[in-house]
């Protein structure tokens, strides 16, 4: 089965709103196993929105369009498909209720043009709106199926997920099932040169690698008859990179760096401390995201003048002279600093040139110190980061949090 996203919208034309909900369909489509070939927009028109339509039913078998079902006269979407499928729009009391209850809810008059929208094709499947008065509907025919969403991004997911993907995934006989691992510490092209057997010649399942700022992600898709067959599929995959990668693996469950580390304190009964100079309480805000910090985070300080660091981290006058504050010594005082300020099992520091400016023949911009420290002793690593002041900042968390996701034991 193939599928094409039409959005509907002059807004979007116009570039005041961004087509978010083709990225969401397209991403929901893909985990179904659903090719999109097609993303188009249209306006509010009904002689465009004609012709892309029977361009659309020529070339694909469903066809998804988001938008134009509200209750003014330029929302046309379902007038148009209705009648480019020989289909006429009939009153649906059930839908009307629906709509006046809703509205009724909000407390505001019910506009007469609200009505329009309990008109659906004859014969749909009718798709209730959990978050708004505009139905969505499907309707089949022997050729295409063609499934009409409204345009609110909130009103569209939740009339997708809780209605179209089950209606999608009766109508397919394979499911997919995925495993997101996440892998920090090795780049792209290095994953890629290591495992271009793997990559390039996987069938079932597949592994796509997708790079991100100083990670990777390798989604491993099976296709398979269900969720148990799908996981003995994948699993054999993920033992393999485990052997060889181990480590760098921080996640086979698609989650966040710093959900990795919360979880692992958590387990450990351990508590977190940080001292941050260029991050600026960056990994502080990161930990703090994620439900639950509050039983393994213990204090965050960001000291970002010299004096705050001799003040508040105890770190030594003298070391601040004659090494800098950016330097492998500091970051180490910085890191025992807070460690013995808050009595936590574990610290990191973090001190850095962020730049753009503030770098110096010796000390480039993007230079950074991190150190952790726990009962064991302190551990610094330096980095040398290139791009903006945001990406050092970011690469700078990021490499703080899997520094202290290695050290907890
Ligand atoms: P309503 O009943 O609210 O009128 P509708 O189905 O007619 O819903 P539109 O009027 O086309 O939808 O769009 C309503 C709003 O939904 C837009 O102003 C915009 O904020 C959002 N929206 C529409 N299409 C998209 C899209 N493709 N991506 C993201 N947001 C969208």
């Amino acid at each position: 089965m193939n599928a094409e996203i039409l959005a509907v919208g002059t807004e979007l034309l116009l570039g005041q709103i961004v087509n978010t909900n083709a990225q969401y369909l397209s991403e929901q489509l893909a985990s179904l196993g659903i090719n999109v070939f097609y993303h188009e927009v249209v306006g509010d028109n009904k002689v465009r929105l004609t012709k892309t339509l029977h361009t659309a039913l020529d070339r694909s078998d469903i066809i998804i369009t988001t938008g134009g079902l509200g209750p003014t006269n330029d929302d046309l979407t379902k007038e148009v498909i209705a009648q480019a499928m020989g289909k006429k729009l009939v009153l649906d009391q059930t839908s009307l209720d629906r709509i006046t209850q809703y509205i009724k809810k909000l407390n505001i008059p019910m506009a007469k043009t609200n009505e329009k929208q309990a008109y659906l094709p004859e014969g749909c499947i009718i798709l209730p709106n959990d978050n708004g008065t505009a139905p969505g509907c499907i309707i089949e025919n022997d050729k295409n199926v063609v499934i009409m969403l409204p345009g609110p991004p909130r009103e569209m997911k939740l009339m997708f997920s809780s209605y179209v993907k089950p209606y999608l995934e009766r109508k397919s006989s394979t499911k997919l099932v995925s495993r997101v691992l996440r892998i920090f510490g090795i780049g792209e092209s290095e994953l890629a040169q290591r495992y271009m057997d793997l990559l390039e010649n996987s069938v079932n399942p597949t592994v796509a690698p997708y790079a991100k700022e100083g990670e990777v992600t390798l989604r491993i898709t099976a296709g398979c008859k269900d969720e148990q067959e799908g996981l003995a599929l994948i699993q054999p995959v993920i033992d393999k990179l485990k052997s060889e990668i181990g480590d760098f693996i921080y996640s086979c469950d698609d989650e966040l760096m710093e959900e990795v580390v919360v979880k692992k304190l958590a387990e450990k009964n351990m508590k977190l401390s940080c001292a941050e100079s260029c991050t600026g309480g960056m990994i502080a805000s990161l930990i703090t995201n994620v439900s639950g910090a509050s039983k393994v985070f213990e204090q965050g300080i960001v000291t970002y003048s010299n004096s705050a660091k001799m003040q508040y981290l105890n770190v030594n006058a003298k070391t601040l002279e004659k090494y800098g504050a950016v330097s492998e010594q500091t970051a180490r005082e910085m890191a025992l600093g807070i460690k013995n300020a808050s009595q936590s099992d574990i610290a990191v520091s973090v001190t850095g040139i962020a730049g753009p400016t503030g770098g110096t023949a010796e000390k480039k911009v993007g230079l950074v110190y991190i150190a952790v420290a726990d009962s064991d002793g302190v551990s610094v690593r330096e980095f040398n980061f290139t791009g903006s002041r945001d990406r050092v900042r970011r690469l700078s968390c990021l490499n703080a949090l899997d520094m202290v996701r290695r050290r907890i034991k």
